[in-house]
């Protein structure tokens, strides 16, 4: 009869784990103080100004040097403590995928009147993109929760490093390091952010991925409404840098097979030369192209890591986030 019972309760946390939660929807009352932002920031109008891709750079401060791109440069150049130097010894000598079921939580900023709300179907899009792009890590990306949060405040303020992003992780962060946590809202301009595998040491509660609810598989920002942008920002939350990273100067992006890239492909038409999808740019190798549609760029023709973005993506999560 006990075992019948710890059989069933297996089964009953196993139907739990694949199930999507939604939590209490959650209304903050609107601050009597609070102003409006102007409406070139809250109404941004893609034909007329240039996306900002993506903030994560922004953010960096107090950093190290950063990751080398193999097991072993990483364990020389960067990381000393012995915890750590077990972690990758585990990973080079088992030498295969690791299988690791990424949580993720969601949390949807949105207004009174709906604007940044969505339905599920949107992120589960995302969500499928993600386990598409990570093929062959063993990374799998299972979506477990989502809470709709109704704030003005949130929504329109939640620019990186900002005190709104600060309050707002601090409160509805979820998990821990092994969980990623993703934010939507209304950005103006920035695509979105996320914060690097090493800043969890630096602040806990700020580990996580915020999207603008427009470049979301489907949605109203052209060019970038492919769901790619969400995959991009996942990568720096796994440990990679832009292919851009540094410009023509080493480590670059610390990845030695992608081109070093010189600049950002851009969304500016008075960029001519790097709007779009340029696929004839020079490296900054005599003879070789940029890899523009890699995901680490901005290109509108994102579509791929190269394997050894995928083997960095795993030898990170073992020297920061754990087995
Ligand atoms: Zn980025």
């Amino acid at each position: 009869m006990k075992f019948a019972t710890v059989f069933l309760s297996s089964i009953l946390s196993a139907f739990t784990i694949a199930e999507l939660v939604h939590l209490p929807d959650v209304i903050i009352p609107k601050d009597p103080n609070y102003k409006q932002p102007p409406s070139s920031f809250a109404k941004f109008d893609a034909k007329k100004q240039a996306a900002h891709q993506c903030a994560t750079q922004n953010i960096l401060n107090a950093l190290p040097n950063g990751f080398a791109s193999t097991s072993r440069r990483l364990k020389n150049d960067y990381y000393t403590s012995p915890a750590v130097l077990s972690n990758l010894t585990a990973a080079e000598t088992v030498n295969a995928p690791i299988h690791k079921e990424v949580q993720v939580y969601l949390n949807i900023m949105h207004l009174e009147n709906g604007e940044g709300n969505y339905d599920d179907q949107v992120f589960w899009k995302q969500i499928d993109l993600l386990n598409a792009h990570f093929q062959g890590t063993g990374f799998t990306f299972n979506w477990v929760g989502v809470r709709r949060i109704q704030d003005n405040g949130y929504y329109y303020n939640l620019q990186a490093g900002s005190d709104a992003e600060k309050q707002m992780k601090e409160t509805f962060y979820m998990g821990d390091k092994k969980v990623l946590n993703f934010y939507t809202g209304n950005f103006a301009q920035y695509n979105g952010w996320a914060t690097f595998p090493h800043d969890y040491n630096y602040w806990q509660k700020r580990d996580g991925v915020c999207l603008h609810r427009d470049v979301l598989p489907g949605g109203k920002r052209e060019n970038y409404n492919n769901g790619i942008t969400g995959v991009h920002e996942v990568g720096h939350w796994l440990g990679l840098y832009h292919t851009f990273q540094n410009g023509c100067n080493p480590p670059g992006d610390e990845i030695d097979s992608t081109p070093p890239n010189p600049d950002p492909t851009h969304n500016d038409p008075n960029f001519f030369n790097t709007n779009g999808c340029p696929r004839n740019r020079d490296s900054c190798i005599g003879g070789i192209k940029v890899d523009v549609s890699n995901i680490m760029d901005y290109s509108w023709c994102r579509d791929h890591f190269n394997t050894d973005q995928l083997q960095r993506t795993m030898d990170v999560w073992w020297a920061t986030r754990g087995a």
